[in-house]
Formats: C-alpha cells, sequence, structure tokens
C-alpha cells in the first residue's frame, strides 16, 4: 500500500506482525502500554511525522532522542550521501570514526579515549566488562529504573520499556547472568564493599520519565566509588551531547571514570561509544586483555552523520534550546492543569519529563522509580496520548519516556503543542470516569 491510501497503517501493522514478533522491534513502538495500534512512518521533516495514511504529526519522540536537529536535516542527508557514495563499511580504520572520537573526547571533560560501537547496548555492555577487567571486581550497582539498554546482566530493575511492560526483568536471563547486579533505589547513595567494580547511574534519570539527581546524589556516588576503588560509570546515551556539549558530565560537575554514549552521536544512525580515562582503557584488546569488536563499529555511515551534527550546534545553541524547553514545560504544564488534568511537566536542559495525574490533581515530583510508578500506572498518561495523538501531536507511546523538544521544533511548533495539549486535557478531564 502507498503511503496515503486509507487504511495503509493498519495494513502494514498487519503485515508487520505476521513477519515480526509483536510487529515492532523494539517493544515501546507497540502501544503495549498506551493501548491500540501504532502508525507507520513514511517519512520525517523536521518536527513532523507523516504516517502511511498521510497525517502529519508534531513528534515529540524524535526516535527517543536519537534526532537532535529534527528529521531529514540536510547537514545529515549531505554526510550521509557523501559518505555512502565512498562506500558504506571497510572493517579498516577510517578518518570518520577519528573525528567522531576527537569530537567527544575534545567536548566531554575527562574523557580521553572513546571506542565507538553499534548502539547504546553494546556500549554499556562493553562498558561493564572493561570496568570488570579493569578493577578484577565482578559486582555491578545500578538504579532502578535507570535503562541501559538490554544486555542481560543490566536489564534488571531496568526503567524504558521494561518498566512500561511491568517486567522485573526479563525472561530469558539466567539467575548467574544477574547474580552480580545489585540494584538501589535512585537519588540514595549505597553503601559499597570491595567488590564492587562499578556504579552505574542515568546522571540525569530519563527513562523513568525524568528524574534529576537530588543535591549531593551524584558527588555522593564519586566519593562512594573512590572509597572502595569502585569505578564511576555515567551512562549518557540520552544527556550526551543533549543537554549541552559536555552532557551531564558539565552539567553536574562530576567526573565519573567511564562514560558510555549513544543516540545524538550517531545523528540518527546506530553508534554507540565507551570510554574513559586512557589508563582506564589501556586494558582493551589489542592492547590489554579485555576483548570488545564489532564488524560495523565505528561505522562510515554512522560516524559521518554523528559528526555532521555534533559539528552543527554549539554552546550557544543548546543555551537557546534549553531555555526554549524550560518555557515550553511550563506552558505546557499550566495548559494541561488549566484544562482540569493535573500534571506535573519538568526540564533538565532540553528533555522535559511529562506525569499525567488525575483530573485536578497534580502529581508530587518524583525523586525515583516507586514515585513515578504510582503515577505512571494510572489512567492519565495514557489518556492524554490518545487525546493528542487524535489532534497529530505524537507524545511517546509509554509514561516512562520523556519528551525530546529538538533543534527542529521552535516556537510556533512547541506552541501548537501546548495549544494541543489544552484542548486534549479538556477532553480527557471531560470523560474522566
Ligand atoms: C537508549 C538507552 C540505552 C540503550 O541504547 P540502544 O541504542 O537502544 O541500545 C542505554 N542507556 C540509556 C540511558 C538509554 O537511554
Amino acid at each position: 500500500m502507498a503511503p496515503g491510501e486509507p487504511g495503509a497503517n493498519a495494513g502494514w501493522f498487519e503485515r508487520a506482525r505476521a513477519v515480526i514478533p509483536g510487529g515492532v522491534d523494539s517493544p515501546v513502538r507497540s502501544f503495549a502500554s498506551v493501548g491500540g495500534t501504532p502508525f507507520t512512518v513514511a517519512r520525517g521533516e523536521g518536527p513532523y511525522l507523516f504516517d502511511m495514511d498521510g497525517r502529519r504529526y508534531i513528534d515529540l519522540v524524535q526516535s527517543y532522542g536519537a534526532v537532535l536537529l529534527g528529521h531529514a536535516h540536510a547537514v545529515v542527508t549531505q554526510a550521509l550521501a557523501e559518505a555512502a557514495a565512498r562506500g558504506t563499511t571497510f572493517g579498516m580504520p577510517t578518518p570518520g570514526e577519528v573525528l567522531l572520537a576527537e569530537d567527544i573526547c575534545a567536548r566531554v571533560p575527562g574523557c580521553e579515549r572513546v571506542r565507538l560501537v553499534s548502539s547504546g547496548t553494546e556500549a554499556a555492555m562493553s562498558a561493564l566488562r572493561l570496568a570488570r577487567g579493569v578493577t578484577g571486581r565482578d559486582r555491578v550497582v545500578k538504579f532502578a529504573g535507570c535503562y541501559h539498554g538490554h544486555a542481560d546482566a543490566l536489564l534488571a530493575g531496568g526503567g524504558s520499556g521494561v518498566a512500561t511492560l511491568g517486567l522485573p526483568g526479563s525472561a530469558g536471563v539466567t539467575r548467574a547472568a544477574v547474580a552480580d547486579t545489585v540494584v538501589a533505589p535512585y537519588n540514595v547513595v549505597p553503601e559499597l564493599d570491595e567488590t564492587v567494580a562499578c556504579v552505574i547511574v542515568e546522571p540525569v534519570a530519563a527513562n523513568m520519565s525524568l528524574v534529576p539527581p537530588v543535591p549531593g546524589f551524584l558527588a555522593g556516588l564519586r566519593e562512594a566509588c573512590d572509597q572502595v576503588g569502585a569505578l564511576l560509570l555515567f551512562d549518557e546515551v540520552i544527556t550526551g551531547f543533549r543537554l549541552g556539549p559536555g552532557g551531564a558530565t558539565e552539567w553536574t560537575g562530576v567526573t565519573p571514570d567511564l562514560w558510555c554514549f549513544g543516540k545524538v552521536i550517531g545523528g540518527g544512525l546506530p553508534v554507540g561509544a565507551f570510554g574513559g580515562r586512557a589508563e582506564l582503557t589501556g586494558v582493551l584488546a589489542p592492547d590489554g586483555p579485555v576483548y570488545q569488536a564489532g564488524t560495523l563499529s565505528g561505522n562510515p555511515l554512522a560516524t559521518a552523520a554523528g559528526h555532521a551534527v555534533l559539528s552543527f550546534v554549539g554552546p550557544d545553541d543548546y543555551a537557546e534550546l534549553s531555555a526554549r524547553a524550560a518555557t515550553f514545560a511550563a506552558d505546557l504544564g499550566r495548559a494541561i492543569n488549566d484544562g482540569g488534568l493535573g500534571a506535573r511537566v519538568t526540564s533538565v536542559g532540553p528533555l522535559v519529563g511529562l506525569l499525567v495525574g488525575t483530573p485536578g490533581a497534580a502529581p508530587e515530583p518524583a525523586v525515583d522509580l516507586a514515585g513515578v510508578r504510582e503515577v505512571a500506572e494510572a489512567d492519565g498518561y495514557r489518556a492524554l496520548f490518545h487525546a493528542m495523538l487524535r489532534r497529530q501531536v505524537a507524545l511517546p507511546p509509554g509514561a516512562y519516556e520523556v519528551l525530546f523538544p529538538g533543534f527542529a521544533h521552535n516556537e510556533k511548533v512547541l506552541e501548537t503543542v501546548v495549544s494541543v495539549a489544552a484542548e486534549a486535557a479538556a477532553e480527557v478531564a471531560a470523560s474522566w470516569s
């Protein structure tokens, strides 16, 4: 079915279900937590998506933060066309991977070496192996509601889709694989001992809606790690090059030992990166005994897109985007509450968190997964999601995800979202039972 034919969305999803488990290649896309059938995307342009029925949506998902400049930005499509013409993969060193690694190390204070991989999952998984290789220790401490991709050892207590689907972790993960994973509540410095290889944390949590670190949390982790010789690992897959050029490291002023990156650094193509101080990354093969590899790692197309995006935006651009997002968050919160549905909308840099309560009752700010879950499991978000989607604004299809206004979302687009939200909230409040 061609784009624009009525019923094309439904037709494509039916075909998808016949050949792809659940019809999707990543569970959160399925609308499982909000109900209904996902639309199928024909194309994107700036802040907009067009579905196979020819409907246009304002897109606040932006591929869960992988897209920073908006869809099909010329800076990216041109870099891709030029790179593709030179060949798509060689399995040999290329200038593109050097440029992207230089971009990352130049912008993130303390990060001296990065190795490129093909996803955030791979980055977190490999960083964990690196931490264990460096320290000779087994245990990893993670925080409930933080998501670090779908590697076995890191799924326990995950945010994002794991939280959305209410899974404790996942079937198919052995007890042995998670035996050395300790899950602690976010925003409380856990007690560590000398069995801990590393503490992995989202420095600003953005997979359980948006939960900023409370004052002292990250500095406390730094201190606790230093006391027992454990490594601190910032998972900046979302925050990296989105909060600002120096990501959460710059934003929080706390410097970890190791980092992982993803999403923005690929310019919308599959990339991840992990790294840290040179003395730590020196244990990686070929220089050291920690093995890690990838046929498509540092892929020429992905590095070209990532380098193009990182070169295009500067500190002032980020400051402007953050200011726009702060105004948007305040306006959106006011609109939904004025519409009669309680909501709390917060922002950190350009990241926007939306907690939807019940008519007349705005949720309290949450500091951990337990607080978010209480709100996210109620019907408010689900109802607002569909009321907005009918008005052609696409929020993420799950209450644990954040909104990603980016460089393509100008004031006019964001004002449209706010006025749509006011109408949608009024509709939901009026029909609440
Ligand atoms: C998305 C995400 C990941 C996983 O990245 P993928 O590219 O989906 O594998 C890891 N950590 C965080 C914080 C993320 O948001």
